[in-house]
């Protein structure tokens, strides 16, 4: 199959549009990441999602909207009082939320749970499409499973080539990681993955915004995860990732270290390191993770996919404060590591 590459305009979605409504799979920009859309109602073209990405087929999708009242169909009964404040304040933008399904929507979209994980997002490109399909599209991020989310259209070409018929280019993602995943189906929110919209915002709306246990671990053997997502490697580099926590001073000086053993050791290692640690590890090799939680968050993708790029085999990270924009940084950076983190 060829993989089509169009510029984002009027004409290139409507077409986009007909690709999605005849079963087959487009790419899209969002404003979190790229995803990999199918028309949401029909299972064959749902199931082709899975396929393209070498997703498991128990690990659910979400079904993308673009108008709020499009909502009511998709799932049984009404939205919570607090579902309706969570849709008012976030929506449009990073945030899916989950809510017991209806029967219009496929087994496949939810890997055969009765819950169903929705969003309504921002970027003029993905409402559009959604609009010009008319059906809501199905979508996770538009990589192949296991790699760093796609944030950019020619990174979506790098694992989707000769896979899916077209590529919509919207330049780069605003955010640069997914969306907030919570759990609404409870008496109380519960973030099943850190995104765009973080804890501390999720609280200020609904007085809590609890973070599962879940997300900053890895899940114990024969443990049932809340979203099945958890469960996998996810955004993994080639090469082994550690990442470094404790005093400033201290992680510089144990990824210093660690960095010149791997190099007399013939290993080609890499650093990721706050901006402003740059010049601290002098002459070794080091990739910036930007200068502040946004512009990580930003970065972390594509950061991740360099240091393959690069050719490195051994990579050492500092951690980033899990708060605010930064508990999803570190989320995805963990998991990109396996949770492999040395405390200094
Ligand atoms: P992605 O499509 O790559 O952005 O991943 C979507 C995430 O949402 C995955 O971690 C899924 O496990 C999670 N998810 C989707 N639907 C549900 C659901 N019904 N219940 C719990 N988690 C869900
Ligand atoms: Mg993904």
């Amino acid at each position: 199959m060829k993989t089509r590459v169009l510029p984002a305009g009027d004409a290139a979605i409507c077409e986009a549009a007909s690709v999605i409504r005849s079963g087959q799979l487009v790419a899209f920009p969002t404003e979190t990441v790229y995803g990999l859309g199918a028309n949401g109602l029909d299972s064959e073209a749902v199931s082709r999602i899975f396929e393209a990405k070498g997703r498991p087929g128990d690990n659910p999708l979400i079904l993308h909207i673009s108008r709020a009242d499009q909502l009511r169909p998709l799932i049984a009964g009404e939205p919570s009082e607090l579902a309706r404040r969570m849709m008012d304040a976030f929506w449009p933008g990073p945030l899916t939320m989950i809510f017991p399904k209806s029967a219009c929507v496929p087994p496949e979209v939810t890997a055969g749970l009765d819950t169903v994980a929705i969003r309504l997002p921002l970027h003029p490109v993905a409402r559009k499409l959604i609009a010009a399909a008319g059906v809501p599209i199905a979508a996770p991020s538009a990589n192949r499973s296991g790699r760093p989310s796609p944030t950019a259209a020619a990174h979506v070409l790098e694992d989707m080539d000769g896979r899916i018929p077209m590529i919509l280019d919207g330049g780069a993602c605003a955010v640069g990681l997914e969306s907030t995943v919570v759990d609404m189906t409870g008496t109380a929110p519960r973030i099943l993955r850190p995104g765009g919209v973080t804890a501390e915002q999720v609280e200020r709306v609904c007085g809590s915004g609890e973070v599962d246990p879940a997300v900053m671990r890895p899940l114990a053997e024969g443990e049932r995860p809340r979203s099945p997502g958890m469960k996998y490697r996810h955004y993994a580099p080639s090469g082994d990732l550690t990442i470094y926590e404790g005093g400033e001073g201290d992680v510089i000086a144990a990824i210093s270290a660690a960095y010149d053993r791997a190099l007399a050791e013939g290993r080609r290692p890499l650093i990721f390191a706050l901006d402003r640690h740059l010049a601290a590890y002098g002459a070794r090799r080091v990739e910036s993770l930007g200068a502040d939680e946004a512009a990580m968050a930003h970065r972390i993708f594509a950061v991740l996919r360099d240091a393959d790029a690069l050719g490195a085999d051994v990579l050492f990270s500092e951690a980033v404060e899990a708060r605010g924009l930064g508990l999803a940084v570190m989320n995805r950076l963990g998991r990109a590591a396996a949770f492999h983190i040395v405390e200094v």
